[in-house]
């Protein structure tokens, strides 16, 4: 396999380059050539004579492209704008087949139920290149489907693109089948001595501040943190619901947590509700956090996977590499993600919207990722090659990028530590520890509420206790004394009920306490009680000696209200002060 690169600028230079090639082409008995053409000039007639001039000098030649958002060329940002690559196949059982489809969301399938057909009629397929027009339209059904195809198929691609990122016009077009604005393209390889291996390099990574999606549709993503999700992008980002939209998320896509597992999703549209269209399905009450171009990362995945590309020995390289990195990097610097991989064989690509590899089967749509493919006819014939890793030592807007970052990072971290701290502090009782009042109230609620109806009814309890005579250890011990009372029995309800991981332990008011208890059993309960009672009245005070709690408990009835159950166990509690004190009272109704 060989490849040739060639650009567009005007036709007579076009002609001898491509006349050079045929000549090549004949006198070497090669096989098969395959153009492929990316052009980021949108005028389709000025690819269209491009076409033409193939379809003329070269008819046996297939040819397939798209239009990009800018091309890749010697593995680095051309400026040409119409650049053709031309891969010539030499090993007689390569074969090679080309589809065309329409491609919408309605009709996705067909194209996928064809292909699928010619893979079963063509068991040499074992890879499948695809470029496709995908703007705003949500991918999950397409890979889903092309995720059956036969297992031991490769695909990997690009979507089509535009220079203007928010304009939505965009091109696929292939030898005989014209130009599709809604169209996909398949090229099927294959043949015993044809071996392609792909990879791929994202290196953007979340930031720390995470939002809980509290609803969201297959790819609408309709609330982040109960508000609108384009309000994230507003406040945070600060972009606008306009034209720019695209353009303007494309950096910053979001990360969804599945399994344990980061992937990302770009925010496509924002609707007229300020639910946001993404590229792909989201899950609701997932979380999800903002990406952001780590340089680092990015460069350690590429020196990895580089040597990985290397060690395959490919003959030609392809690149699909997202047009948001570009954005990232900014044209001085964007080449050297990718330039040391023309040292390894001749690299080509274009700069794509969404880049599509299948890994284990699974066909997976990226954004912001690089997607390279290395490709070779028969068995490796050159040495090992030691990849020579990217060398930045310049870089204009990257360290402060860094340094933003680490801001940003360090400062989340400490205000989210002091929310959880105020948080705390809000529903904490500041001498015993325990829940406040409003805490342990809006428990039981919860606890009724969440009990209501369900079998097993009446598995909510009660226990509340009341330190007998403390107005005495005040008057007689001082207040401080009384202050340690109150502290050891509160240490006493937290030991306790933390070994029952349902139960809530929380100060009333004074010298009251109250524990909540959810799904045990009356006997479990009422030995909780007596256990509190026991220790309680086992602990020697300093010049208080030893004292006693009164308790009361009481157990849910079906469909009652907090107040009530509130009323109950306070009842349970005077009945017990009335019967002498230090005692544990039930009350049932
Ligand atoms: P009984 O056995 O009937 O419960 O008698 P008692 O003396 O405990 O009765 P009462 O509930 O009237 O007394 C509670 C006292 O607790 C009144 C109040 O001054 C005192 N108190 C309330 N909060 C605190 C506190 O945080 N620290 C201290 N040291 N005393 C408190
Ligand atoms: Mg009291
Ligand atoms: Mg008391």
């Amino acid at each position: 396999m060989k490849q040739f690169h060639l650009t567009y600028e005007n036709d007579e230079k076009f002609l001898k380059k491509l006349g050079e090639i045929k000549q090549w082409w004949e006198s070497n008995e090669t096989y098969k050539l395959v153009f492929r053409i990316y052009s980021q000039d949108m005028e389709k007639e000025h690819i269209a004579h491009v076409c033409d001039l193939l379809d003329e000098n070269i008819p046996d030649a297939l040819y397939l492209g798209c239009t990009s958002n800018a091309n890749i060329l010697d593995g680095a940002l051309t400026e040409s704008e119409i650049l053709l690559t031309c891969t010539v196949f030499e090993d007689k059982t390569t074969q090679v087949k080309l589809l065309q489809y329409p491609f919408t969301e309605e009709n996705y399938k067909d194209a996928v139920d064809n292909l699928k057909k010619h893979c079963e009629e063509n068991p040499w397929v074992n890879s499948i290149e695809m470029h496709a027009t995908i703007m705003n339209m949500s991918m999950k059904g397409y890979c889903d489907e092309m995720s059956t195809l036969r297992k031991d198929i490769q695909v990997f691609g690009g979507g089509a693109f535009n220079p203007d990122m928010d304009d939505e016009i965009a091109y696929v077009f292939s030898k005989g089948n014209g130009f599709l604005q809604h169209g996909i393209i398949f090229l099927m390889l294959g043949g015993e001595n044809f071996h392609a291996y792909s990879t791929f390099i994202s290196g953007w990574k979340p930031l720390k501040r995470r939002f809980h999606i509290t609803k969201a549709d297959k790819e609408i993503l309709h609330e982040l943190d109960g508000k609108p999700a384009f309000e994230v992008y507003q406040r945070y980002l600060n972009i606008e619901k306009n034209d720019n939209f695209f353009s303007n998320t494309l950096e910053f896509p979001l990360f969804l947590e599945r399994e344990g597992a980061n992937i990302l999703r770009c925010p496509l549209a924002v609707n007229d509700d300020d639910s946001l269209v993404m590229s792909s399905d989201m899950d609701e009450d997932a979380y999800v956090k903002i990406a952001y171009g780590d340089p680092d990362t990015i460069l350690n995945s590429i020196r990895e996977d580089g040597q990985k590309v290397a060690d395959f020995q490919p003959e030609v390289i392809q690149t699909f590499s997202c047009a948001a990195r570009r954005a990232f990097w900014s044209d001085l610097n964007i080449s050297k993600e990718t330039v040391m991989f023309k040292d390894v064989a001749p690299t080509a690509g274009f700069y794509t919207h969404g880049e599509f590899l299948r890994i284990d089967g699974n066909m997976l749509n990226f954004n912001v990722t690089l997607v390279i493919v290395a490709m070779r006819e028969g068995d490796p014939v050159g040495g090992k090659i030691d990849f020579r890793g990217p060398t930045f030592k310049k870089l204009d807007k990257i360290p402060m990028i860094w340094r933003f970052v680490s801001f940003i990072e360090t400062s989340t971290a400490e205000l989210e530590a002091t929310n959880r701290m105020l948080a705390l502090a809000a529903i904490t009782d500041g001498l015993t520890k325990l829940y406040n009042r409003t805490e342990i109230e809006r428990r039981i609620h919860k606890a009724l509420k969440k009990a209501e109806g369900e079998p097993g009814d009446g598995k909510v309890h009660l226990i509340m206790l009341d330190i007998d005579d403390f107005k005495k250890i005040n008057d007689e011990c001082g207040h401080r004394e009384g202050d340690e009372v109150i502290i050891v029995l509160s240490n006493i309800l937290k030991n306790v009920t933390d070994d029952f991981p349902q139960a809530s332990a929380g100060r009333w008011g004074g010298e009251e306490f109250m524990v909540l208890l959810e799904g045990n059993s009356i006997d479990e309960v009422l030995a909780v009680a007596e256990k509190i009672r026991e220790s309680f009245s086992k602990v020697p005070f300093e010049s208080a000696g030893y004292q006693t709690v009164s308790v009361g408990v009481t157990q849910m009835q079906n469909g009652e209200t907090a107040d009530k159950m509130c009323n109950r166990v306070d009842n349970a509690l005077y009945m017990a002060k009335e019967a002498g004190k230090n005692r544990v009272v039930w009350l049932d109704s």
